[in-house]
């Protein structure tokens, strides 16, 4: 291991960060260490900012894990990499001897680890993960998108749960960096997408993407879409919003045997309408993270340019900024997904 001194950024709760001068960590054996170069702030950053994950994260964790980099160093027995390739990694640690291990479940082991919220994170300049964390990039796939591989991959996830297929009617309720990336992931598959957002900037941004948009603060969401879809409803509902009248709508707007796919985490428990799902057959999903599948899905859709994120990446700021783009992230509806450069670009 070297001596180098690198900077890091860490939460040391209630709404602040410090950047520290530290000694890059690792790697370990087994472990990749990578330069990092950009890192994106997600939203259960913005939560664990907000101080609503202190039990579990402490006050002093380097946080952050939508990233991307080159491997700087190798830790004994990593072979399956080179020095100075470009990478993300997919910030999932199993115990590999749980139930849902023993059931190829690793991405909801039982005992997972969220690497940038369990462990320190990507808001520093050098970062070591386990090698069975780290994803090569493909050819012609620049850093700074490749730093949207993570929540990329939340929405191929969320997909390939749902059974998107071509010529479907597919409704995302909530239209944030998620539901945005769930509806392009639905999209690129050849379904029929539109989203429904109270937030005007989001529809707006949604709107100039190419989808059809539905505000629930002015219009009856279930009957205009139950209209628009010749009187069938959504064949699959995307429930994004986190919200009471999101899932009130999710119901509503359901197709017979059509499919509802939990992606929001519900910190309140919601009311169901579960006459709906017997009437009509519905079939509820839950759908977490992603396995390793879905990032290499995610990393094709971005190299092939089908699906471009560009639009998404609404800011990009230095380390030494980190706090105040928490600070802006919480305050300006515009915001997409802001990216942390660490490597001075
Ligand atoms: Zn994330
Ligand atoms: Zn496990």
């Amino acid at each position: 291991m070297t001596d180098t001194t690198i900077s890091a950024a860490f939460y040391t709760g209630d709404k602040t960060f410090t950047v520290e001068k530290i000694a890059a960590p690792g790697p370990g054996a087994g472990e990749v260490q990578i330069d990092v170069a950009f890192c994106g702030v997600c939203g259960t950053d913005l939560h664990i900012y907000l101080g609503h994950m202190d039990a579990r994260v402490g006050d002093h964790r380097v946080i952050g894990h939508e990233m991307s980099g080159t491997v700087s160093q190798l830790g004994d027995g990593v072979t399956n990499f080179k020095v100075g390739q470009p990478v993300v990694v997919r910030p999932l640690d199993h115990c590999g001897d749980c139930p849902a291990c023993n059931r190829g479940h690793q991405h909801i082991c039982q005992n997972l680890k969220f690497l940038g919220i369990d462990t320190n994170g990507a808001f520093q300049e050098k970062w070591s993960v386990p090698a069975h964390t780290v994803h090569a990039l493909p050819e012609g796939l620049s850093l700074s998108h490749a730093a949207l591989v993570e929540p990329l991959a939340v929405a191929c996830h969320d997909n390939k749960r749902a059974r998107v297929a071509a010529g479907e009617d597919v409704l995302v309720i909530g239209g944030g960096p998620i539901g945005m990336l769930v509806a392009m992931v639905a999209n690129a598959a050849g379904a029929n997408v539109s989203i429904s957002e109270i937030n005007k900037n989001r529809l707006v941004f949604a709107e100039k993407q190419g989808y059809t948009t539905y505000n629930p603060a002015e219009m009856d969401v279930a009957a205009a879409y139950t209209e628009a879809t010749g009187g069938k409803g959504a064949d699959v509902v995307f429930e994004v919003s986190g919200s009471q009248p999101g899932v009130d709508l999710m119901t509503q707007v359901a197709s017979t045997r059509g499919r509802i796919c939990m992606v929001a985490i519900h910190a309140t428990k919601p009311t169901i309408d579960l006459f709906q799902f017997f009437w009509r057959e519905i079939e509820m999903l839950g759908a977490r993270v992603y396995e390793p599948e879905d990032y290499d899905q995610a990393l094709q859709l971005l190299a092939d340019g089908k699906i471009d994120v560009s639009a998404m990446i609404t800011d990009i700021k230095a380390l030494e900024d980190i706090e105040s783009a928490f600070v802006e992230l919480t305050s300006n509806p515009n915001a997409m997904k802001t990216l942390i450069s660490l490597a001075g670009e």
